[in-house]
């Protein structure tokens, strides 16, 4: 959890999955919604549609007469009404000859008679608007309207409606309730069928008593046999018994049928023959939707800022601490938490510590070095102001004293060029195949003491070297070797193969070196007696460069020693 890596990639997912997430759950309200109403609004425009073909199909013998009605329709609602018979032969159609042609199943099928009641919920099976034979003549319809008249005069808080047959009634009242305006001398005479409705009652009542004689004995007498109590506005007559009850609907469909339009499919498409209208989700929760993506925002901005604020801190401590190393401070430490930047932090403070290191090295190698030319310098400064103030005669022997003086320093300075070289890395070696044994025989040659016996173990081993620089980090070893071994020691240096290394040892019998003090001795200007001058001991400087050389040439140089017994260097070289 700390990696910043595994962090940025479980905030980019979180954030991701709750937008998705957020995204779909919205399309998908905002499209239910908008199917939704669309469908809504389709079906009651059907349903509209529907009601106005039964109307038109009621009023009308055929649909040939009821065409203005039907255009009207399809005006109003911007559809395309498109009707044919049973058989698929066209009877009308709104559309005009570049219309596309017909889908292959009409929407519905219009029959006043045997009224849809999935389109028109309530309604009953045949279109109370179907009066046919019933429709009063404009003389009868003039007499009753004067009753109603009449009525409404003496009491303004009643209603009249007028039915489908244009005989105004109470709304909302039965016939009998009419007695309590006895005095308004209209009496029955509002409820008193006109010579239309009798011939129509006749013709109907002939009918059904057709149909029930086919019925059963049982259904063919009683009350059921005596007059119809036909109400328009209820359709299915109040007949209990179902086969009475259907023989009255066969009746009025026998009698109705030659006033109708005939039974037809209905095609109600676009004007354009196009499919359903396509869903507008543009003005659909449209604030809902910019709230949601608002509130997203929101989110996604509130974790990216705790985020970044947890991740820039440490940088921030970071780059406080770089502009402080720049300007010198080498105390400077940044705690970075775990993760990425922990590590960087971690390599910040390891590089920091180094570079203090180091600086303390240049300090305290500056502060040696003129250490170091002080002494020589001082000597022949000295002698040379003497012999100017006459005080010493410029004798062979002061030239001698002289002479040395300026070798070692000029030892020292060669000393240092090589060590600078080595730090810079501009160290060259010349290397060409050599016969080891030949340098270490060289290097004892050259030692050679009387007091101390120095003497070569040696096999023959050859690899690629630089001959003059290993004789001097050779050399170095054995000069030391020779230098802390007292008069009556013993120097051996060995020369072997140890798997793929050749090794040269230099043993002595010296006075060996502290535990202490083992790990220094391959530091700069380090001397384990602090006291030794130049001349004495040496410059500190010898097994520096000796280890620079060995490592030159990809070996390794390492040390064994016991205080008072003396001490063991190895070069080892790869070969
Ligand atoms: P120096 O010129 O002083 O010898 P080196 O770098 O060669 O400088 O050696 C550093 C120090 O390591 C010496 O001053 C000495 O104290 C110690 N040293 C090196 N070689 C030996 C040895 N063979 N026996 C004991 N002490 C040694």
């Amino acid at each position: 959890m700390k990696s910043l890596l595994v962090r940025f990639f479980l905030f980019s997912l979180v954030i991701a999955a709750c937008s998705i997430a957020l995204t779909a759950w919205l399309a998908s309200q905002a499209t239910t919604g908008a199917i939704r109403q669309e469908q809504g609004e389709a079906l009651a425009t059907d349903a509209q549609i529907y009601d106005g073909l039964l109307k038109a199909a009621a009023t009308h013998r055929s649909w040939a007469a009821a065409k203005s009605e039907v255009d009207d329709l399809a005006r109003t609602f911007n559809r395309r009404i498109a009707l044919t018979d049973r058989n698929g032969k066209p009877l009308l159609d709104t559309g005009n000859a570049s219309s596309p042609p017909l889908p292959v199943n009409p929407k519905v099928s219009v029959d006043p008679l045997n009224v849809d009641s999935w389109l028109k919920p309530g309604a009953g099976k045949i279109d109370p608007r179907a009066v046919g034979p019933f429709m009063l003549t404009d003389d009868e319809h003039a007499k009753l309207r004067s009753y109603a008249d009449r009525l409404l005069q003496c009491n303004d808080k009643i209603t009249i409606v007028e039915q489908p047959n244009r005989r105004p009634r109470l709304a909302n009242d039965e016939p009998g309730n009419l007695s309590q305006w006895e005095d308004c001398t209209v009496g029955d005479q509002l409820y008193t069928l006109t010579p239309t409705e009798t011939a129509a009652y006749a013709e109907l009542h002939g009918l059904f008593k057709g149909c029930v004689s086919r019925l059963p004995q049982t259904y063919r007498f009683g009350p059921k046999d005596g007059p119809i109590p036909l109400d328009w506005e209820i359709t299915t007559v109040k007949y209990s018994d179902p086969p009475v009850a259907e023989c009255m609907d066969t009746a009025r469909r026998e009698q109705l049928r030659p006033w109708v339009a005939e039974y037809a499919h209905a095609f109600i498409t676009e004007p354009t023959g196009a499919g359903p209208q396509t869903i507008d989700l543009s003005t659909t929760g449209t604030k809902q939707i910019i709230l949601v993506a608002l509130g997203i925002l929101a989110l996604a901005g509130f974790a990216s800022w705790i985020t970044a604020t947890q991740l820039v801190r440490p940088i921030r401590a970071l780059t406080t601490a770089t502009r402080r190393t720049a300007e010198g401070d080498r105390t400077v430490r940044v705690d970075g938490g775990a993760g990425e930047i922990g590590e960087l932090a971690k390599s910040f403070n390891a590089m920091s510590e180094k570079l203090a290191e180091t600086e303390r090295q240049r300090q305290a190698m500056v502060s040696d070095v003129a250490h170091e030319l002080r002494t020589p310098l001082g000597n022949i400064t000295g002698w040379l102001e003497a012999t100017q103030d006459g005080l010493a005669e410029p004798d062979p022997h002061l030239i001698d004293m002289l002479l040395e003086e300026s070798l070692l320093l000029q030892r020292l300075v060669d000393d240092l060029h090589d060590l600078a070289q080595a730090d810079a890395g501009t160290l060259r070696l010349h290397p060409e195949p050599i016969a080891l044994d030949d340098v270490v025989e060289q290097v004892v040659n050259s030692q050679q003491n009387r007091e101390i016996l120095l003497r070569a173990e040696t096999t023959p081993v050859h690899l690629s070297a630089d001959p003059v620089r290993l004789r001097q980090a050779l050399g170095n070893l054995v000069a030391n070797a020779v230098r802390y071994t007292p008069p009556g020691g013993e120097v051996v240096v060995k020369l072997f193969q140890e798997q793929s290394n050749a090794v040269l040892e230099v043993a002595d019998t010296g006075t060996g070196i502290a535990p202490d003090d083992l790990p220094h001795v391959f530091d700069r200007f380090w001397r384990a007696d602090k006291s030794r001058s130049r001349r004495t001991g040496g410059s500190g400087l010898g097994l520096a460069i000796t280890r620079h050389l060995v490592e030159a040439h990809g070996g390794t140089v390492s040390v064994i020693s016991e205080l008072g017994r003396g001490s063991v260097f190895r070069i080892s070289l790869p070969l």
